[in-house]
């Protein structure tokens, strides 16, 4: 492992400053990035600890949510009485990442920005756009079984390993966010990541020096809350497919849904037009099918990847099959 220096951040705004200095890392629980060091993937020149920072509690907003400081550990929020009542999909979300040991480390602002899990950004000695900018992607025509089906590019078809990303994404979460100069944001999720295109090494929107404070839940919409994910082991895998539905059913009549998607692309996916097509709708396997149409429009596989397609609707069916079910 190449040789760092370490700090214990006193403030935010000191943490942003720190952090903007090209070779800085913030770290809070480590459990991505000191794998990426031992590596060599990640090789800092500083390390920026926050883990005294006062960024710790869960506290209810004025408007009937939540707001989710950057580093409650994954644990402490899967079990929170207020997020098991209301906010059912992202508790079972959290749940089914990782196993119990990681969970009690791994913070929220950390699993928001973790690094995907495809093999060869893991190896330094393959190509690899995401590590390495402009040396190709091996997984393109390499074993690309974990990989995306939807929004790829030529330079990088990887996908993101969160799961609590996917049911924040189908809660309508905020990321909220501080810079050097004290100046604060909050930025819709929808808007936190990005597609990989010809940068993928450039994975969301902050800004250099842009530190992640809370994560905000708006109150919580009417329906049933599910997350259901499938991936090759039960105990401790990422997903192979994933979804985080909210739907509002009466007596077989779909009211309202929301719908987001793990494992299928570089970001949480969710697809306006096949929420719209399950709204007033009657629960039945035609209205199940139309949503899975609109979730795979642009598909596309690349081999080993090819059975996702089938999975997401076979999946998606399911759930909305007994989310629905009279
Ligand atoms: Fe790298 Fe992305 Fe290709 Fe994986 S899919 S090798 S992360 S460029």
């Amino acid at each position: 492992m190449k040789a760092f220096t370490y700090q214990r951040a006193d403030s935010v705004r000191q943490a942003a400053a720190a952090a903007i200095k090209s070779g800085a890392k913030i770290i809070a629980g480590g459990t991505n990035l000191l794998d990426l060091m031992k590596l060599q993937v990640e090789t800092p020149s500083q390390l920026i600890d926050i883990n005294r920072l006062p960024l710790d509690k869960i506290e209810e907003t004025p408007e009937g949510g939540l707001r989710i400081g950057t580093l409650v550990r994954n644990s402490d929020l899967a079990t929170d009485p207020r997020v098991r009542q209301r906010y059912g999909v992202l508790s079972r979300a959290l749940l089914a990442g990782a196993s119990a040991q990681l969970r009690n480390k791994a913070t929220t602002g950390g699993n928001l920005l973790q690094r995907t899990r495809c093999y060869y950004y893991y190896d330094v000695t393959k190509p690899c756009n995401k590590r390495s900018p402009g040396s190709g992607c091996a997984a393109l025509a390499g074993f690309n079984r974990i990989h995306a089906i939807l929004g790829t590019s030529d330079d990088c078809i990887a996908t993101h390993p969160s799961d609590m990303a996917v049911a924040m994404r189908a809660l309508d979460a905020k990321v909220e966010t501080v810079n050097r100069e004290g100046e604060a944001k909050a930025i819709p999720i929808a808007e936190f990541y990005r597609l990989p295109g010809n940068t993928p090494e450039i994975e969301t929107s902050l800004k250099p020096g842009e530190i992640i404070t809370a994560v905000t839940l708006p109150p919580p919409p009417p329906g049933v809350q599910v997350y259901r994910k499938v991936r090759d082991r039960a105990s401790y895998a990422f997903a192979l497919v994933s979804v985080a539905a909210i739907v509002d059913n009466t007596r077989g009549q779909i009211r309202s849904a929301r719908l987001a998607f793990g494992g299928l692309a570089h970001m949480p996916w969710r697809v306006a037009q096949a929420e719209q097509r399950l709204v007033d709708a009657p629960a039945n396997t035609t209205t199940f099918n139309a949503a899975a149409d609109a979730v795979l429009e642009g598909a596309r596989g690349f081999g080993a990847n090819d059975f996702k397609m089938p999975l997401a609707r076979r999946t998606l069916h399911s759930v909305l099959a007994e989310m629905t079910r009279t």
